[in-house]
């Protein structure tokens, strides 16, 4: 249980919820951000890293992947508070209007505004469908990026379709002992530099490909010993395997918001457009899980959104004292707070 009671609690670490952030800080306000996956992007991650976006404005194009990036690098000055991992699983309003938040890893956070800005849902790992395999999660079976250290002299086996397992391919190279990759499609992800080093590596035999389909784990003891794959000649082959890493993408899961005592339409939170406050005061929501007459799932809709909010919520913050706007390029105490200039 975190104990104190803090400004603004993020739901999502996706574009909205990172320049959710940004905003809060130019208005002088901490937060804490929490986000199912291992790392901050949202769709922009999971489902199209490597593909170029047009309509950011004053960015002819940029890598969704990069864009990420780039909101992660101009929040910098307002050090908010990552919880990654941790997906939140329900929320109370308390007799104060506060809220205490839920999440999956039992942790509960104690806030005075929450911002929603899940998106799509809260992605999670697509899981492997083996019998037996579940037990063995987080010992012999990982579906996120694994430190090598933990692969050293092992036999790893990396299997799934995706850009990420033939990074992880390269993530081992060095320091496992034998490396078996096995891919289902006929095709390699669509990246050319990363493909040619897989090629290489299994030209110098670093790493073992079969494309073919993952059957069986023989797992003996509670230990996973080997996978029987069915290759495409209908041929069974044992796949000796200390470690497996499947990379094999991942899936929205939406949260049905009703159950939490806000008001939806076919899902998506019902918001003011004054402010982007929720049916609930102090509760805000931005991005793609909005609903509103005209809302457009676009991520510069979204950025509009968050600046709105983060203005009301320096209102409620500090009623006494009026929010004017403030320009970034001629205002002290934005350039203050973006740690541009130095605070006399
Ligand atoms: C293929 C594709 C191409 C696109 N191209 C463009 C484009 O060119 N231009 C454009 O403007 N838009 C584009 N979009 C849309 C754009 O990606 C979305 O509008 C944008 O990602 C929405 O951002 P968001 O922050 O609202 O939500 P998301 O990006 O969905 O991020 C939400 C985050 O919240 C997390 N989350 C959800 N629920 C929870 C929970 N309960 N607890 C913890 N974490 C949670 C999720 O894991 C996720 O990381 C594209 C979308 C797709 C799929």
């Amino acid at each position: 249980m975190k104990n104190d009671l803090i400004d603004v609690l993020i739901i999502g670490a996706g574009p909205c919820g990172l320049f959710q952030a940004f905003q809060l800080g130019l208005q002088g306000i901490n937060s804490h951000i929490v986000e199912s996956q291992s790392d901050a992007g949202g769709q922009c991650n999971e489902l199209y890293a490597d593909k170029p976006i047009y309509d950011i404005p004053g960015i002819p194009h940029i890598l969704a992947g990069d864009l990420a990036d780039q909101l992660l690098t101009q929040l910098k000055p307002f050090n908010p508070t990552f919880h990654f991992n941790t997906a939140v699983t329900h929320i109370v309003q308390c007799d104060d209007s506060t809220f205490k938040v839920h999440t999956s890893t039992n942790t509960t956070f104690h806030t005075r505004h929450i911002v929603i800005a899940s998106g799509a849902g809260a992605f999670t790992p697509v899981k492997m469908r083996l019998e037996g395999i579940e037990a063995l999660e987080n010992t012999q079976l990982f579906y996120k990026k694994v430190a090598p250290d933990l692969c050293a002299e092992q036999k790893v086996t990396i299997t799934g379709d995706t850009a990420d397992a033939l990074k992880e391919i390269i993530n081992q190279q060095n320091t496992a002992a034998e490396i078996t990759f096995i891919h289902r499609k006929r095709r390699l992800p669509d990246d050319v530099d990363l493909v040619a080093e897989i090629t290489r590596l299994q030209g110098n035999g670093a790493v073992k490909v079969i494309q073919g389909k993952i059957t069986e784990a023989i797992v003996e003891g509670g230990t996973l010993k080997k996978l029987l794959v069915t290759d495409n000649n209908k041929e069974t082959i044992e796949v000796p395997t200390e470690v497996l890493i499947a990379r094999l993408g991942s899936s929205p899961k939406m949260q049905n918001y009703s159950d939490w005592g806000i008001e939806t339409t076919r899902r998506h939170i019902d918001v003011s457009t004054n402010n982007f406050e929720s049916s609930i005061p102090c509760l805000y929501s931005v991005g793609d899980i909005n609903q509103y007459a005209g809302k457009r799932k676009l991520i510069l809709c979204g950025f509009h959104e968050a600046t709105l909010a983060a203005f009301a919520i320096a209102s409620r913050l500090n009623p006494e004292s009026p929010v004017h706007t403030q320009y970034t390029t001629t205002s002290t105490q934005l350039l203050q707070r973006l740690g541009v200039t130095k605070e006399t």
